[in-house]
Order: structure tokens, then C-alpha cells, then sequence
């Protein structure tokens, strides 16, 4: 606006709808560094604490890396070179080594420690009078702020508490930073790094909020207090916006709303397709903020509930009281609909620090200790957990669902723990349900759905997660904007292994229902039926269009569509085959 001229920024539009706000950058502000001395004791654990923070710092100047690549020739050259110096600078150099010896000898805690050293090289540096080593010098300053950043988790306390109107720039948002937005205040956000399928993607959506990912430069133009638009429909962030441009968001605001409107005249509607088929649509949660939407856009269940979250952004861990009161009031706001509680799925991008302590690089692997393999080698935590879920079944249904199961063994196991657990808490008269609560496990590692016919004897109930069943299946990083282009749940490896579970299911007459992404995406609803799905959990927001699709399908030509897309090798045609079918039934 004004004399400053638009620019857009391509990214890739994560969450649907525009919003205009104003921009706060996460990277801007001076932090607050913490001093104090360390106990003898505590020595071992602050080095480690600021190791975590060297190897976060790392992936992400690694990650920023990748960004390069997507930059003109000159530039990417050019960003390159300090990317190596940044990481070279993260290796043993004498910034680290300094730091490391000040918490050891000085007892320093790590955030005053990097300032310390920072300050001491800059003084020397300073003597020295030199350009190339003042270059260098900003380098240094770069990297000691992104480490005492990480150490002090400063984007935490930022994002926390922004004014109403806000739109969050950023280098990167984590699944953890994203929860911590007020949707109260933040309208959107954009970010440099970051793919459509993980969950910081995943939290824009279910928190209805517009979001760009993966757009370069962000950080070097926007500054905090500068206009902006997130577009997810047109996969860019608009800075300085026309007035143009700011009448035409407008416009599509309004046929927004209006959409919204005549979608939430479905909410007491059934599921149904044309020829009179019942589907039950239920809610994907993450955050105890999103039930009063889950209730509004009328779920039949809670069928995912993503507890990893309540992990998040704290170094202790929640203990079973504390879990049981969450657990216990979303059972209470579905009204004696039904709750399906996933148990820790940590690991990955998804990191808890007080879960994955003593772990080391595994626990944030996404092929390491993630998910039920770590709950497994941490019992008195996954205990507590179980003990939580078992009380809030005391106030109505509610089903364990074990993420990354790989082998029936693993399924096994956790159904030892659980029953004992039970016993335990009977023995000392805590009130649980009367019957055992139904066990399911997430289909999606590749090795779970080929085995799904044994799995299926073995479990309650099934979920196919095709965000991970497609990443793993694919070899495709679901967070990661390069790849992007390659994470496709309608190649035919994803279908089939689909379709296999599917059937598998049906046989040994065990539910089966899908709870990724693709469930709230009305382009895939008649492909899921087909494929036999009755059953689908997503975004609360997504509901109303998935029902909408449901309404005007007629499941005969759909399973026809759906087996025509299985005859296909190639995903681009079942993707055109797909769509003439939406076309020509909408
Ligand atoms: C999935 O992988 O599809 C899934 C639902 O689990 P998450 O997205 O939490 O990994
Ligand atoms: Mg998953």
C-alpha cells in the first residue's frame, strides 16, 4: 500500500481461505538471555541441553540449505558459501568448544554461556580492524543467535502472545510452535520451510487458518508491522498488497462466508449417499481448543485424538491426573459419542524434549523410536498415559487407538500393558469402564498394511494413516517442500496397499477407517468409497464439504470409478479419472 510496492511470494497454500494482517516476524525482537550457575550436578544435563540445541541448529541451517537451491544462480552461489560457514561454525569450532568449556568449568548455564563466548570473540575481533573478519564476525553473531534462540525457545513466548490481527512470518513453524498460536489473534501464517502433509500443515488446517508454506525470502523482506495477505487458495504470501489486490480478497471473503453459511445447514444432516449408504464422519483433534468446532461441524466421534500434543512445549511431562482431566473433558463434550485416543506418536517432527531425553538422534527419527516403539521403552510413562485414558473411560466410550505398529508382537505387548493397568487401577478402586476399551492400531508403515490380514486378527479395529503409510511408502518426507511434488496417495503403491487393508478388514470382519488427510479432502471421497471405506475421521472443519460429496454420491458408480482408478499404473490418470468423475457428479 501506499508507496511501497506489492510483492508476492510463492509457497505452497496449505490451508484454504486469504486473510489480510499484519505481519509479525518471529525472527525479529531481542531476546531475553537467562543467567544463572549451575549446580555441579546439573553440569551433564545443560551440555546436553545445549547438544540438542547445536543439532537442532543444524538441521535447520541444513533445511535452509535445501531453500538455496530454489533461489536464482547468483544468490543460491552465494547463500550456499554461508551455508557451509554456518554449519562448519556448528562443528566443534571454537564458538562450541568455548560454550562447552564455560558450562563444564564456569558452571555457566548454556544461553549465557553462547553470549559470553559471542561477546569475548567480538571484543578480539574488533582489535583486529579487519572487514573480512567483521564478515565473519556477523556470521558468528547469526549463529549464536539461532542457538540461544533454540535454547530459550523464544518463538515460543512470541507466538504465544501476539495482538489480535496478526499474521506469523517465519523461517520455520514447528508442530509445537503451532500450537501454541491463539487463533483468537492470529489470522494466518507463512513460513520458508515446511511441506503440505506434516502437521504444522496439518494444525492450519484443523485450526481453520490460512497458511503459506515453503515460501522463499520471506524473512529477509517482510518486517514485523508490514500489511500482508496469506492466500492458501492461490498458494502465495502478498506483501505491501494493492488496493487491488485488497478489494478482490475482500470479495472472496464474502463468497467464503457465504459458503460456509449454506455448508453449516449439513451439520444435523446424515452422511448418506444418494442410494441411502451410511458414512460416519468423525473428527480429527489435536488441541482442547478445536471441540467447540468438532461439536459445531457436527462429528459423530472424536476419531483421532492426537495426544502427542499435550507433550508439547514443556520440558516436564504431564502426569496421569493431569492427562485424565483433558481426556476426561473432551469424552464429556461429545456427549456420549465415542473417543478414540491415540497413545503418544513422539518422533520424527513431532518432539516432546522431556520424552525423548537419553534417546539420543532415534527418538527423532522417522524411522527410529517413534511412536509405540517408544512408548514401549519408556512403560512407567506409557502407564500413566494408558491409566488417564482407562479413568476418562469411566465417562463414556472410548477407544485406545497404538500408532506405527509394525508387528502383532508390538500389538501384543501394549495389550499386556493395558490390561494390566486396568487391573492395577481397579485393585485401587479408581473407576474405569466395565468392559475393556476396544484396541485399534494405525495402519501406516508399508510392512503393517501388507500384514494387514493378520493385524486385522489381532486388533479391535483399524485407521489407515495415509499421510505416513504414503510417506513411507513413497520414501518422501511429508515436511519436507522439496519433495512435494513426489507425495502422492494416488500412486498406485499408496492405492494398493490401501485396498489391500481394506479388504483384509472386511474379511476378518474387523472396522476399518482412514484418518490422513485425504479423508477431508472432497477430491478423494468417492475413491475412499469405492475402495470400500465406510468410515472416515478429519479436520472437524473439513466435515461439511466431505458430507456434501457424500449427499450427492451414487456408491455404485463410485466403486466402478474406484476400480477403473485400480486398473491404472499411471497416478496422473487416476488423478484426470478422478476428477471427470467430481465434475461430472457435482
Ligand atoms: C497419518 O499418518 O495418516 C495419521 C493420521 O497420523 P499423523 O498424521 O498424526 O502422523
Ligand atoms: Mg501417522
Amino acid at each position: 500500500m501506499g508507496s511501497k510496492t506489492e510483492q508476492k511470494f510463492p509457497g505452497l497454500g496449505v490451508a484454504p481461505g486469504v486473510v489480510v494482517g499484519v505481519a509479525h516476524v518471529r525472527e525479529s525482537g531481542a531476546i531475553t538471555i537467562p543467567e544463572y550457575c549451575l549446580t555441579p550436578q546439573a553440569v551433564d544435563d545443560e551440555v546436553q541441553r545445549f547438544n540438542d540445541a547445536v543439532e537442532l541448529a543444524r538441521r535447520q541451517v541444513r533445511m535452509l540449505g535445501t531453500k538455496a537451491k530454489t533461489l536464482p544462480d547468483a544468490a543460491a552461489e552465494e547463500f550456499e558459501i554461508l551455508i557451509d560457514a554456518y554449519l562448519q561454525m556448528l562443528d566443534g569450532s571454537r564458538l562450541i568448544r568455548g560454550v562447552e568449556r564455560r558450562i563444564t568449568d564456569e558452571k555457566m548455564n548454556a544461553e549465557f554461556a553462547v553470549q559470553s563466548e559471542l561477546n569475548v570473540m567480538a571484543a578480539q575481533f574488533a582489535e583486529m580492524d579487519d572487514a573480512y573478519l567483521a564478515a565473519r564476525l556477523e556470521d558468528i553473531r547469526e549463529v549464536s543467535y539461532r542457538l540461544i534462540r533454540n535454547l530459550t525457545k523464544t518463538c515460543e513466548q512470541n507466538i504465544g502472545d501476539l495482538p489480535e490481527g496478526s499474521i506469523v512470518i517465519a523461517e520455520e513453524m514447528t508442530p509445537a510452535d503451532t500450537a501454541l498460536i491463539d487463533p483468537a489473534k492470529v489470522l494466518g501464517f507463512a513460513t520458508v520451510i515446511g511441506g503440505a502433509e506434516g502437521h504444522t500443515a496439518i494444525m492450519a488446517r484443523a485450526l481453520s487458518m490460512p497458511a503459506v508454506l515453503g515460501a522463499s525470502g520471506l524473512i529477509k523482506e517482510v518486517r514485523t508491522g508490514d500489511l500482508v495477505v496469506v492466500d492458501g487458495d492461490n498458494d502465495q504470501l502478498i506483501l505491501h498488497p494493492s488496493e487491488k489486490t485488497l478489494l478482490r480478497v475482500k470479495n472472496r471473503q464474502e463468497l467464503q462466508r457465504q459458503d460456509a453459511s449454506r455448508l453449516h445447514q449439513l451439520a444435523d444432516l446424515d452422511a448418506v449417499t444418494r442410494d441411502g449408504t451410511r458414512v460416519t464422519l468423525n473428527a480429527n483433534v489435536e488441541l482442547p481448543i478445536e471441540m467447540d468446532n468438532v461439536v459445531e461441524k457436527g462429528a459423530e466421534g472424536v476419531g483421532l485424538l492426537r495426544s502427542e500434543f499435550i507433550f508439547m512445549n514443556r520440558s516436564t511431562l504431564p502426569n496421569e491426573d493431569e492427562q485424565y482431566e483433558i481426556f476426561k473433558n473432551i469424552v464429556g463434550r461429545m456427549k456420549g459419542r465415542p473417543v478414540t485416543v491415540r497413545t503418544l506418536d513422539i518422533g520424527g517432527e513431532k518432539i516432546a524434549p522431556a520424552l525423548v531425553k537419553g534417546f539420543g538422534e532415534s527418538a527423532k527419527s522417522a524411522l527410529g523410536l517413534r511412536g509405540v516403539r517408544l512408548s514401549l521403552k519408556q512403560p512407567e510413562i506409557f502407564e500413566a498415559q494408558i491409566a488417564a485414558i482407562l479413568r476418562a473411560g469411566a465417562h463414556g466410550p472410548v477407544r485406545l487407538l497404538i500408532p506405527m505398529v509394525t508387528t502383532v508382537a508390538e500389538l501384543r505387548k501394549t495389550k499386556e500393558i493395558i490390561k494390566s493397568v486396568r487391573n492395577k487401577l481397579i485393585k485401587r478402586g479408581i473407576q474405569v469402564a466395565d468392559q475393556l476399551p476396544q484396541i485399534g492400531i494405525m495402519i501406516e508403515v508399508p510392512g503393517a498394511a501388507l500384514a494387514a490380514d493378520a493385524l486385522a486378527m489381532a486388533c479391535d479395529f483399524m485407521a489407515i494413516g495415509s499421510n505416513d503409510l504414503t510417506m513411507y511408502t513413497l520414501a518422501t518426507d511429508r515436511t519436507d517442500e522439496q519433495v512435494a511434488h513426489l507425495f502422492n496417495p494416488l500412486h498406485p503403491a499408496v492405492l494398493r496397499l490401501m485396498q489391500f487393508c481394506i479388504e483384509a478388514a472386511h474379511r476378518a470382519n474387523t472396522p476399518i477407517s482412514l484418518c490422513g488427510e485425504i479423508a477431508g479432502d472432497p477430491t478423494f471421497t468417492a475413491m475412499l468409497l469405492g475402495l470400500g471405506l465406510r468410515d472416515l475421521s478429519m479436520s472437524a472443519a473439513n466435515i461439511p464439504k466431505v458430507k456434501q460429496r457424500i449427499r450427492e454420491l451414487d456408491l455404485d458408480a463410485a466403486k466402478m470409478r474406484a476400480n477403473m482408478i485400480m486398473g491404472q499404473t499411471d497416478s496422473g490418470r487416476s488423478a484426470m479419472l478422478l476428477d471427470d468423475f467430481n465434475a461430472l457428479a457435482s
